[in-house]
């Protein structure tokens, strides 16, 4: 065979040498190829392929370009010996930058490709051009999209492009190439994100547009140039070249009016002109045309001539139109201004019953929300109601919004939201400097300083005189009464502090309280339990007392009903709420129709702590009444919006004007059975668990009187997501809805909704006195003790527990005074009341009679804080105390005036460890907005710098595994917690917390902060359930037990202990048996109705749908074309079907087949 010279090429060989070129039918031949790489080859197979294709196509060629392409399929074989830059530069084309279009020859299995292209490229006959088409499309649309990027990568765009520019100069373009060179070009440009870019700069772009031009009447034609005029819009300068060569106006007029003749057509070119409004020039001459009405008026047109759901792929095209225009103001006051708001309304309402209408329902909310013009919230400002001024500080200080901004991006220990995005920064937050992980900085104050906290060391000092004094120990009258009333455990135990009684004030419940209060007469049954009535009496008492004690900023005097009254959980767990289809969507529109039909709305405030006159519940007649001036509450404002809505308003944390989260308020006048909307709108957060089965807990003042005093889960079509308000002074954030609907069940009675259980600070003073007068002083050490005074002007309650020795010999006391302490905090951020429940299960727990409470009193001294913010709980505080600041943030410098409960708990913990008297567990309680189950956070520098994916070699540091023992314990004993949502990392941006404080300064190994859900859990016995405060309690309890493995080799355990534990005590302390779990994975179900956040974004068309038009184009019968391209063949991807022989066709369609079926094994 003769080799004559191929352009630019050399080689050596001869044909003959070429393996697998023998013998094979070259169709066959491709698809024995294909069929290898069907499942989606490596690079190297899909090389192979194309090298397959080319032998195929010298099969197919004509005698002279066999010549050629066999020479270069010789070379093919040798192509480490020669290098090859492409034909384009040789063509002598404008094309001048090299880099892109460089061909580069530079793998041996590549050439095959390289030929199909070059030989595309070449202006040479019409049937190898189609040949060559055919062999690529067929190879292309075997695979997966690899093959296709594949292409890209060896310069298959460019070559497409090229063989354009030549198929369409000069006068009369020869459709019978140009049609499926179009589509192929479509399909692959698809997948090119740099196709616009390149077709730009070989000057494809207006040709094309020209070719539109010309061929508008042709509808197939038409369809084709469209396709590729709608992926070179994939870029921006592309798709404003296009609209600046007036391509929107013969886009247009395809389109308008409507017609549903030739809808391939109609659907590429509104296909097309989404494509084209991603530029903003195009959008502001679209909106200057008025397309705006026009595309209104098609959406209308199309959507009333399709009963039968036809088009609606071409209605959801025209939303994307919208959708882009609309991403200027002028196009968004166009879509307002031309009754697009409430067209769009209409429809989607009629849409939202119709099954299959999913894909128009999404975008058409969408436009809508986007449409709907933003406005502040109805306040005069953002800060918060409540102010204090501050020691050192001016008053015009705090409010510095754009710092409280940084700070509120800077998210909790508990609260980081995690998005993809942010998975890279939260890499960046780990700390990896060796040196930082693990130097042990000096304590921050002297050793004279730090002698002032031995008065929080009482054991030290008590000489237990008393024990001498057997006969002082009461003889408890009362306990009889522990067998009667309420059955729950805790107030049992409370009940036996009935042994003193002190003067009682006045009942402080609010006046509308005590007003309801008369007007219920109180059960029947409770009077009937004399035992259980006279505790709760004494229960009243103290929590009366622990209020009158309480200070507020707002000068707080009343307590809500259910601080006072108390609560007992609920029999049974409650389910999590099922989430409705479309319940966003139903809010959503509900919204809109309030913006579209203002004459509707009341719109008038009814409570409103800046205005005196709307701060009392008032007699309205047809309205709910408000009230939160109680501990704990912190409602602004509420206005009336319709009938039975209402729009409620968060106040700030004191001295910020952010941290919307918690709420808590009381509502009556309500009538019963009837659904009240309510609706917090100045929420803060992107998410939250109530899209996720959460339900707000309420309390029923009458079923309390009933003797069912529950705080109980409620609340149905309960809904988060971003509203179109933004805080009045901060213009660029945005806020999102609470919403969530109550049924009531009486007429008339005095309910109380809130995020969560609330537990005020007076509840927990109240329950430290009954638990102090509930122990057995011979058998539990437990002292109250002031850590020190708030900002506010209320005291920091601090807790020593530990057994009491069994005498005063020395031998007794030295045991007892040199026990290892545990360290227990929690509450520091005021929203998280679950982490109060939590601490009242461990104290509780702590002062009970169980053996294994008992063992634990005996090793260790507990030394508790149970609320480290008791201002910011009193004032009704999402995160801070009342300096505005984040408590959990100040532990690396507290300042003790701004921070005093921080300063002091901290110079505690250096005082016990100067004294030789670290402590053995530390451990933060908190609660966790945004997962599920209950977890701890703790520190490991191993891990961390695992994670880090840090070169450090972590063999050569010491690092005990012992802070894993207490989480894989509580995994086995505790069914909320679980051990796979915990992490070990240490984050610089959580270098000042109590957990990396404390670890680090303090030098505690195991310091911990626990986190507990506000919602349940999704594994173990409470899966599917959302959780109550007994599980809460049970958690704190079984953080109790688990310190049992701490002390199982230094204890002389009693048999009943054992016995009792013996299953829990053979944990072993083998390390890393479970893999350490990140907390930035997103533990979310997903959600039933995608939560629709991203407004500005609106998904396109996919690449399978872009072919499936494609394809359908290639083989339209719509129009009769003059060079009569007609196809038969319904085969997907066949593009030139008329260039092939039937022969090989046949064969091709059934091997066709035979790879499907192999596929599908
Ligand atoms: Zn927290």
């Amino acid at each position: 065979m003769s080799r004559p010279p191929v352009g630019p090429f050399t080689h050596k060989g001869s044909l003959q040498k070429q393996p697998g070129a023998s013998g094979q039918p070259p169709v066959a031949l491709i698809h024995q190829t294909s069929n290898i790489l069907h499942s989606g080859g490596e690079t190297q197979e899909t090389a192979r392929a194309f090298n397959a294709a080319s032998l195929q196509l010298r099969k197919t060629q004509p005698e002279p370009r066999i010549h050629s392409l066999a020479a270069q399929m010789f070379l093919s074989g040798r192509a480490s010996h020669f290098t090859w830059s492409g034909t384009l530069k040789e063509r002598g084309n404008s094309y001048t930058g090299s880099e892109p279009l460089r061909v580069g020859m530079t793998a041996p299995g590549s050439s095959g490709l390289e030929v199909l292209l070059s030989t595309l490229q070449r202006v040479g006959d019409v049937e190898s051009t189609l040949n060559t088409l055919n062999v690529l499309d067929e190879l292309l649309s075997a695979g997966t999209d690899r093959r296709i990027h594949y292409m890209i990568s060896k310069g298959g765009s460019e070559a497409l492009l090229m063989a354009l520019q030549n198929t369409t100069q000069g006068l009369s373009p020869d459709f019978s190439v140009l049609i499926p060179l179009l589509h192929l070009l479509a399909k692959v440009g698809h997948r090119d994100r740099g196709i616009g870019v390149k077709a730009e700069k070989l000057e494809a772009v207006l040709p094309t547009l020209e070719l539109l031009r010309h061929n508008v009447k042709n509808a197939r034609r038409a369809a084709a140039c469209l396709w590729v005029l709608r992926v070179f819009c994939s870029s921006v300068s592309t798709a404003t070249l296009i609209g600046n060569n007036r391509g929107l106006d013969v886009i247009f007029r395809l389109i308008s009016p409507h017609n549903t003749q030739h809808t391939r057509r109609v659907r590429a070119a509104i296909d097309t002109l989404a494509a084209l409004l991603r530029s903003k020039v195009n959008c502001r001459a679209a909106v200057a045309k008025g397309y705006v009405s026009g595309l209104l008026k098609l959406y209308e047109d199309w959507h009333s001539h399709d009963p039968n759901l036809e088009h609606v792929p071409i209605r959801r095209a025209l939303l994307h139109c919208l959708l882009h225009v609309t991403s200027s103001q002028e196009g968004r006051s166009a879509m307002v201004a031309e009754g697009g708001m409430t067209l769009l309304l209409q429809i989607t309402q009629s849409c939202l019953a119709v099954a299959g209408l999913e894909c128009l329902v999404k975008p058409a909310v969408q436009l809508m929300r986007k449409c709907l013009p933003r406005c502040p919230i109805p306040l005069t400002s953002d800060q918060s109601a409540y102010s204090l001024l501050l020691p050192g500080r001016s008053n015009t200080h705090w409010d510095a919004d754009t710092k409280l901004d940084d700070s509120f991006e800077d998210e909790s220990e508990d609260d980081t939201e995690h998005d993809e995005a942010d998975c890279h920064d939260y890499e960046d937050d780990l700390e990896t400097d060796v040196s930082v992980l693990s130097s042990r900085p000096q304590p921050d104050r002297s050793v004279e300083e730090l002698e002032q906290y031995a008065r929080l060391c009482p054991e030290l000092h008590h000489n237990f005189r008393e024990l001498d004094l057997a006969s002082e120990v009461e003889d408890s009258s009362d306990e009889d009464l522990l067998n009667g009333g309420l059955e729950n455990s805790s107030w049992a135990k409370m009940s036996r502090s009935v042994r003193s009684r002190r003067k009682s004030q006045q009942p402080s419940a609010s006046s509308d309280l005590q007003t309801n209060l008369q007007k219920m007469t109180p059960c029947g049954e409770e009077e009937k339990d004399l035992n259980a009535h006279e505790f709760h009496s004494h229960y009243l008492r103290c929590q009366q007392e622990a209020a009158a004690q309480t200070q507020s900023v707002a000068g707080y005097s009343i307590l809500a009903f259910p601080d006072f009254w108390g609560h007992l959980p609920p029999p049974g767990l409650e389910p999590m709420a099922p989430r409705r289809p479309n319940i966003q969507r139903k809010k959503v529109l509900e919204d809109i129709q309030r913006f579209l039909c203002p004459q509707d709305v009341i719109n008038k405030v009814i409570f409103d702590l800046d205005d005196p006159s709307y701060q009392s519940p008032s007699d309205q007649q047809d309205s709910l009444r408000f009230f939160s001036k109680f501990e704990c509450g912190n409602l602004r404002k509420v206005m009336h919006i319709r009938r039975h809505e209402y729009d409620l308003i968060l106040n700030a944390d004191v001295n910020t004007s952010q941290h919307h989260q918690w709420f808590y308020f009381e509502v009556s006048g309500m009538v019963a059975n009837v659904p009240y909307r309510f609706n917090i709108i100045n929420c803060e957060k992107v998410n939250s668990q109530f899209n996720y089965g959460m339900q707000p807990v309420m309390y029923s003042v009458r079923e309390a009187l009933e003797g069912r005093p529950h705080w109980v889960r409620s609340g149905t079509e309960i809904c988060y997501y971003r509203n179109n308000f933004h805080p009045s002074c901060r213009k660029g954030s945005s806020l999102y809805t609470l919403t969530f609907t109550v049924t009531f069940k009486h007429d008339e009675d005095v309910c109380y909704l809130a995020y969560h259980y609330p537990y005020s600070y007076s509840a927990l003073q109240a329950h430290l006195q009954l638990l102090q007068r509930s122990v057995d002083p011979r058998k539990v050490f437990f002292r109250r003790q002031s850590l020190c005074p708030t900002l506010g002007g209320n005291s920091c309650p601090f807790v020593t527990i530990t057994a009491s020795p069994p005498s005063r010999n020395w031998k007794d006391l030295h045991q007892f005074r040199n026990r290892p302490c545990v360290v227990l905090t929690a509450r520091v951020h005021p929203g998280e009341s679950n982490a109060s429940w939590v601490m009242k299960g461990s104290l509780e727990f702590l002062c009970s009679d169980d053996p294994i409470a008992q063992t634990l009193r005996e090793a260790y001294v507990f030394k508790i804080v149970p609320m480290l913010n008791p201002d910011g709980v009193v004032n009704g505080t999402q995160r801070c105390s009342l300096s505005g600041e984040d408590q959990n943030r100040q532990w690396m410098k507290p300042d003790i005036s701004l921070s005093p409960t921080i300063f002091h708990t901290k110079g505690l913990l250096l005082y016990l460890s100067s004294t030789g008297r670290t402590p053995v567990v530390f451990c933060d309680f908190h609660g966790h907005s945004r997962k599920k189950n209950v977890f701890l956070y703790g520190c490991s520098v191993k891990e961390t710098l695992w994670q880090s994916g840090c070169t450090v070699d972590t063999s050569v540091l010491k690092e005990p595994p012992g802070y894993r023992m207490i989480p894989k314990m509580l995994d086995r004993i505790a069914p909320a917690f679980s051990f796979n949502s915990c992490n070990f990392l240490i984050e610089k941006s959580r270098a000042s917390t109590a957990r990396v404080v404390v670890w680090r300064e303090v030098g505690v190994l195991r310091s911990y902060t626990m986190e507990s859900t506000y919602n349940g859990c999704d594994q173990g016995i409470y899966k599917g359930f959302q959780i109550g405060t007994r599980q809460l309690e049970e958690m704190g309890q079984k953080f109790c037990q688990s310190l049992l493995i701490l002390c199982r080799n230094r204890l002389d355990y009693n048999s009943k202990i054992i016995s009792h534990v013996s299953a829990l005590l053979d944990l072993d302390d083998s390390p890393l048996d479970h893999k350490s779990h990140n907390c930035f994975e997103d533990d979310e179900p997903p959600c039933v109705e995608e939560i629709e956040y991203h407004t500005h974004r609106c998904a396109d068309l996919g690449g399978d749908e872009l072919d499936a038009e494609v394809n359908g184009n290639a083989s339209s019968t719509e129009e009769e074309d003059n060079n009569a391209l007609q196809c038969h063949s319904n085969d997907k991807f066949q593009l030139c079907p008329s260039s092939v022989q039937q022969g090989p066709r046949e064969r091709l369609s059934s091997h066709r087949r035979l790879c499907r079926n192999m596929d599908s094994t």
